[in-house]
């Protein structure tokens, strides 16, 4: 059994309203690390617990069942403690790392889905790094190539089905599942039919990926009665802007989208920014030529920054979907459309850069650089070096970085980590 390292932190104010921002993150993330390793005390009790049957003392039906009865948790969740609880026992790794506030109990119950004695130092050294929306993801990538490789595929197919049932409101309830291939076909389908869906809202309304893909999924099913392919490709919607030089360029002028409403400067400016949107500059009510400075980014460019930035760069942002080009130095004030002054964003950390006063740099050596609206660095990377091999779990202290992950920020590459782990699956033992 691993020796558990649980410091509590000092007791804190009762009055979190007392406290700074700073303070208030501090204590959460601190906190985040005490639950973590006081869940992994935990858990190894319950596993003991469960393996000496304590439970069937009580005539109840599972180890479950009496964590619902005595610690007041739902079946659901008490079954996945249980099943948690059990693999600890066979990844010491992991265990270690769970018990000293390093992993999230959400890291681990991900990672001891899939973790077998071959794959437990790669997995701890991937869960370390990733954030724990990226973790689930790479689990779930890499236990769909686990299933691929045996009968797994077959079992999928036998389990798809949609089933269809009319709501009182009227509305028709949809719900299904579908082997990987005809998934992601699907998948497809709603995809290439969103960028038509989004063009029919009204500007400014934005809606969620849930209420995109159902217009999506009404796309479609026009389209396949009409007999056509929905529109396909992922260009912008077009936008026309009348804004004036000097204010695309930094000033205070006004900008308003044609016949439409004004908006602000800065939003003309993002607007721009991904410049496929600007239609129309003017200088004092006279229109510049059309296509005079704007910034057309390229067909090869935008591919080779999509290939660069997989995703939305701003720290821990997951976005992969509807991604904008920024310019990090904009355009009308003479940056640059070259690889090295875009940075890809989603439209809520575009808009988050221009209106919402934060803002993206280059750092020394090229690394990107965002900053909040007070100036502070926001952390991207570079804390690997500092924080492995720290020495005994006994002299480490839970503080508010313990159970940071190490790499938030950076964007992960699921199929080369799901490459390598199976390819440590294959290689067999690491120890
Ligand atoms: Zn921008
Ligand atoms: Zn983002």
């Amino acid at each position: 059994m691993c020796s558990l390292a649980f410091s509590p932190s000092p007791s804190p104010s009762p009055d979190p309203s007392a406290r700074s921002l700073e303070e208030l993150e501090r204590e959460i993330c601190a906190a985040a690390a005490d639950i973590a390793a006081a869940t992994c005390r935990w858990l190894l009790l319950v596993a003991e617990f469960d393996e000496r049957r304590g439970w069937a003392e009580w005539g109840v039906r599972s180890c479950a069942h009496w964590l619902s009865w005595r610690c007041s948790i739902g079946l659901v969740a008490g079954r996945e403690h249980v099943r948690v609880a059990r693999r600890l026992g066979e990844l010491p790794l992991i265990r270690e790392a769970f018990g000293a506030g390093e992993l999230s109990y959400s890291k681990v119950r991900a990672v001891t889905r899939v973790a077998a004695a071959e794959t437990e130092e790669s997995l701890l050294e991937l869960a370390r790094h990733a954030t724990g929306a990226q973790l689930d993801k790479l689990v779930r990538g890499y236990s769909t190539c686990l299933a691929a490789t045996t009968a797994g595929a077959q079992v999928a197919y036998e389990r798809r089905y949609l089933s269809l049932s009319w709501e009182e409101d009227g509305s028709l309830r949809i719900a299904g599942r579908l082997p990987a291939e005809e998934g992601a076909l699907l998948q497809a389908a709603l995809e290439a039919a969103q960028p038509a869906a989004v063009a029919t809202q009204e500007p400014g309304l934005s809606a969620s990926i849930g209420e995109r893909r159902a217009d999506a999924m009404a796309t479609v099913a026009r389209s396949a009665l009409a007999g056509a392919q929905p529109r396909r490709g992922g260009d912008p919607c077009e936008i026309v802007v009348h804004v004036d030089a000097d204010t695309l360029a930094g000033g205070d002028g006004a900008a308003h989208l044609d016949d439409g409403p004004a908006i602000a400067p800065e939003t003309a400016r993002r607007l721009g920014c991904d410049a496929a949107l600007v239609r129309v500059i003017e200088r004092d009510g006279q229109p510049l030529s059309v296509g005079r400075r704007t910034r057309t980014i390229p067909p090869a460019l935008r591919r080779a920054l999509r290939s660069r930035d997989g995703g939305c760069r701003f720290p821990g942002c997951t976005h992969r979907r509807f991604l904008h080009a920024h310019h990090i130095h904009h355009w009308a004030r003479g940056g640059e459309t070259r690889l090295d002054n875009l940075v890809q964003l989603c439209s809520h950390h575009h808009r988050l850069v221009h209106e919402g006063g934060f803002s993206v740099g280059r750092g020394p050596g090229g690394s990107l650089a965002f900053r909040r609206r007070d100036g502070v660095a926001i952390p991207m990377a570079g804390r690997c070096e500092a924080r492995v091999r720290r020495g005994p779990v006994s002299d480490r202290r839970v503080d508010a970085e313990t159970c940071r992950p190490w790499s938030a920020g950076d964007p992960l590459d699921y199929g080369m980590a799901v490459e390598w782990l199976l390819s440590r699956a294959r290689a067999g033992p690491e120890r």
